[in-house]
C-alpha cells in the first residue's frame, strides 16, 4: 500500500494513531513528519513514543534538534529541525550515527535537512481540518509499504 489518508478527530485519536504507527514500525525506520506549526507533528510523535512504552514526558526538541529515547524496542531519535539554519549542520552533528537500521527516527521539519538527511521509509503530512487533522501517508520502499498497510482501516 503506497499511499493512505487517515483522519484523527482529536488529540486522543492522534495518540491512538501514533500507537498504531509504533506497533507497525517494529521500533525501527525513518518517519518524516510534514505540516505547519501546530499541525500535530509533536503530538503524533508523543503517541508513537508512548506506543513503544515511553511513560515520561515528550518535549519538543526545538532547541536541541534531537532528543534520544532508550526504550525496550530500541532507540528512538526525535528530531525537530525547525531551527536548523543549514542542512550542513547535520553533518557536524554526526547525523549518520543516528540513522542506523536498529533505530526509529522521527523527523519534524525534514525540509530543513534536505540533501543531507537520509530518505524516509514513510512520509506523513498532517493538515488541520475543521474537525481535526488529516494525515496523508506516503511510503517510500518496502518497510514503509508494510508500515502503511498495517495502518489501513
Ligand atoms: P507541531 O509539532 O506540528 O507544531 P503540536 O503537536 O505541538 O504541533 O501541536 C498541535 C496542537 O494541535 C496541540 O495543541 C494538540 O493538542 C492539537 N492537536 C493535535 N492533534 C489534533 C487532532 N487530531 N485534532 C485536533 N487537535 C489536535
Ligand atoms: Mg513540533
Amino acid at each position: 500500500m503506497p499511499e493512505l489518508t487517515l483522519h484523527a478527530a482529536d488529540e486522543d485519536a492522534m495518540y491512538a494513531l501514533g500507537a498504531r504507527l509504533a506497533q507497525a514500525s517494529g521500533g525501527r525506520g525513518v518517519l518524516y513528519l510534514h505540516g505547519d506549526l501546530g499541525a500535530g507533528k509533536t503530538t503524533l510523535s508523543r503517541g508513537i513514543l508512548r506506543g513503544l512504552g515511553h511513560a515520561g514526558a515528550v518535549k519538543s526538541p526545538t532547541f536541541t534538534l534531537v532528543e534520544p529515547y532508550e526504550l525496550t524496542s530500541g532507540t528512538v531519535y526525535h528530531f525537530d529541525l525547525y531551527r536548523l539554519a543549514d542542512p550542513e549542520e547535520l553533518e557536524f552533528m554526526g547525523i549518520r550515527d543516528y540513522f542506523t537500521p536498529e533505530a526509529l527516527c522521527l523527523v519534524e521539519w525534514p525540509e530543513r535537512g534536505q540533501g543531507v538527511l537520509p530518505k524516509p521509509d514513510l512520509d506523513i503530512t498532517i493538515t488541520p481540518r475543521a474537525d481535526g487533522r488529516d494525515l496523508r501517508l506516503v511510503s517510500q520502499g518496502a518497510h514503509g509499504e508494510a508500515w502503511c498497510a498495517a495502518l489501513a482501516p
